[in-house]
């Protein structure tokens, strides 16, 4: 790699956001770099507690990641192995729901890994924010206002009118990113008519590792599973997508209607349901930065692209960010070279770029594809699943895609030291 070795007395990293891939990026650069590298994560807002009753699905590169960051075993309380999914096209109505695709843990992907886990979003953030502290990351709860060149690196200007000096600043803000914009990035981007509404609920029988998505004519309904626990004895989480404009009506009521609501499409397999948490509804967007980085500058996550949630992967995408980012700094800082780099930067954003489009593109081409009631689409559809089902290869294709095992991973993602 090419470039201006940077002194090192100038060697840190400033990231503004407090999000869960942001502190898995400071948690992995900090335990690399030990005190070769000062790292300060500022967020006006910290605290695992912004998080609560949120459970994300972890695909298995994910996984391997926190458990290389001695995560994982701590979370087995919080999280669960999803061990089989079902997908089915239905309309609600409907008196059964054919499943047309399902999954499996797949033996050839390391010991039976599952797909994926469900995570719960809390218990993660607390983890990582205890992690860092041990690790040494050092904590800002202040905004970055602005960033400023200088000579060698970049001054970062805090809400308290405080300024930090570093070689690189990551803009991890979230989908509106004001580092972004100050930076001049563009984003490309629209918004979905639809929102996601998210709860977690408690139900009477177990629901064995089953994720369950039924492709509805407003929008996919996902059931996941949770860690047991909670008033019935188990749960599931839900991400449950609808039209913005019936939100109001379907949430609106008293607590017995939004149950009914959620009865209506829930797995009945899974005996008596009670509400846990939520529900809360989010608009949907799709949005992707022009670039992902800008002058000593790295967006990572929702700062750099939002999908829509049907296949639970924006966060993934965001933990896939900070394994090729903490590659990329790490490659630099071993040959003493620059780590806020032009270089590395475009290191960065070739390991992410084409990813990050083509689960873009394939969310937002499954949500339209689904997300409607026309009798040629439905056909074909179904009998695209149904053939997806009976084409092992195919099957394993989009298997490994989902858990975040295909292509050239990141050496974090696979579970490897950085
Ligand atoms: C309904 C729904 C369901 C989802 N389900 C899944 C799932 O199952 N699996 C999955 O992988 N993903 C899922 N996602 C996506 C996931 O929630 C997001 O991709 C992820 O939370 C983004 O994290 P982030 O840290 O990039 O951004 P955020 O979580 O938005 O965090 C940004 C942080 O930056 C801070 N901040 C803002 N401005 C500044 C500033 N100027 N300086 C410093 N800090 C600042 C904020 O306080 C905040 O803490 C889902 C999304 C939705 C809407």
């Amino acid at each position: 790699m090419a470039g201006s070795t940077h002194p090192s007395s100038g060697r840190s990293l400033v990231v503004a956001g407090a999000g869960i891939a942001a502190l898995t990026l400071a948690l992995a650069l900090k335990r690399a770099h030990g005190p070769a590298l000062a790292v300060a994560v500022c967020d006006p807002a910290p605290g695992a507690g912004r998080h609560r009753g949120r459970a994300y699905a972890v695909a298995a590169g994910g996984r391997r990641m926190l458990a290389r960051l001695g995560l994982w075993e701590g979370l087995a309380g919080a999280s669960a192995a999803i061990t089989e999914m079902a997908i089915s096209d239905s309309r609600l109505a409907d008196p059964v729901r054919p499943v047309f695709l399902s999954f499996g843990a797949d033996p050839e992907r390391g010991a039976g890994e599952p797909l994926a886990h469900m995570v719960e979003a809390e218990p993660l953030a607390a983890a990582l924010d205890a992690a860092c502290a041990a690790a040494g990351v050092e904590r800002v709860a202040q905004g970055v206002r602005r960033l400023r060149e200088t000579g060698g690196g970049v001054a970062a200007e805090l809400t308290d009118g405080s300024v930090r000096a570093a070689s690189l600043v990551v803009a991890a803000d979230g989908a509106r990113s004001r580092l972004r914009e100050a930076a001049g990035i563009g984003w490309v981007g629209r918004a979905y008519p639809q929102s996601g509404i998210v709860a977690t609920v408690g139900h009477a029988r177990p629901h064995h590792g089953r994720a369950v998505q039924h492709f509805l004519p407003s929008g996919p309904f996902a059931v996941l599973p949770l860690a047991d626990g909670g008033a019935l004895g188990h749960r599931s989480s839900i991400v449950w997508t609808e039209r913005s404009a019936d939100v109001p009506a379907l949430l609106g009521g008293d607590g017995a209607e939004v149950l009914a609501e959620i009865e209506r499409r829930f797995a009945p397999e899974l005996g008596e349901i009670v509400l846990e948490d939520g529900p809360s509804a989010h608009p949907l967007t799709l949005g992707m930065a022009r670039s992902f980085r800008g002058r000593r500058l790295a967006l990572l996550g929702d700062a750099a692209h939002v999908i829509h949630p049907l296949a639970g992967q924006g966060l993934n995408l965001g933990l896939a960010d900070a394994a090729a980012l903490a590659e990329a700094v790490t490659g630099a800082l071993r040959l003493g070279l620059d780590p806020g780099g032009a270089d590395v930067l475009a290191a960065y954003e070739r390991a992410r770029r084409f990813d990050t489009l083509a689960m873009a593109a394939a969310t937002d081409g499954l949500n339209r594809l689904f997300s409607n009631d026309a009798l040629p689409l439905r056909l074909a559809r179904d009998l695209g699943l149904g053939l997806v089902d009976r084409l092992p290869g195919l099957k394993r294709f989009f298997a490994d895609e989902a858990a975040g095992m295909r292509g050239d991973r990141p050496r974090l993602l696979r579970g490897e030291p950085l």
